[in-house]
């Protein structure tokens, strides 16, 4: 089954947050509340990678978190939809010269989106997952 026929239907999507001012992690929180209520567009957060259509990525990657990312990865039911947001998540961002920063999570595990900004606003969040979801749909 192709990336585009999983997300045909709604998508279910388990958050993997590593080091980072976890800023990003409050924003994607507010976009779950009532007042952006991501779940009307059908992308539900779960509990378990193993339920998930979407892993999406916050924070910067230590050796540690590098190595949960591609644990999960590998465990996670394919096809996968891989997105990061912030800038931690796509380079990162202001911990690149961090004496622990083992490099962005695609020199770990492939990407198909990422969503910029410091943090991103859930208006940002929410377009960026639904961005990917008409991209994936469309190859
Ligand atoms: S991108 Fe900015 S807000 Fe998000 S975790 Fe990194 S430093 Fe914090």
């Amino acid at each position: 089954m192709s990336k585009a026929a999983i997300l045909s239907r709604s998508i279910w999507v388990f958050h993997f947050a590593s080091a980072a001012c976890n800023n990003c992690d409050i924003e994607l929180i507010d976009a779950l509340t009532p007042r952006f209520d991501l779940e009307r567009f059908g992308i539900k957060l779960v509990g378990s990678i193993r339920h998930a259509d979407c892993l999406l990525v916050s924070g910067i990657m230590n050796e540690k978190g590098a190595t949960r990312l591609k644990f999960l990865y590998d465990i996670a039911p394919k096809p996968l939809a891989v997105v990061t947001f912030g800038s931690c998540g796509a380079s990162g961002g202001l911990f690149t010269n961090s004496y622990n920063f083992y490099g962005p999570p695609d020199k770990i595990i492939p990407v198909d989106a990422y969503i910029p900004g410091c943090p991103p606003r859930p208006e940002a969040i929410i377009d960026g997952i639904v961005k990917v979801v008409k991209k994936l749909r469309n190859v």
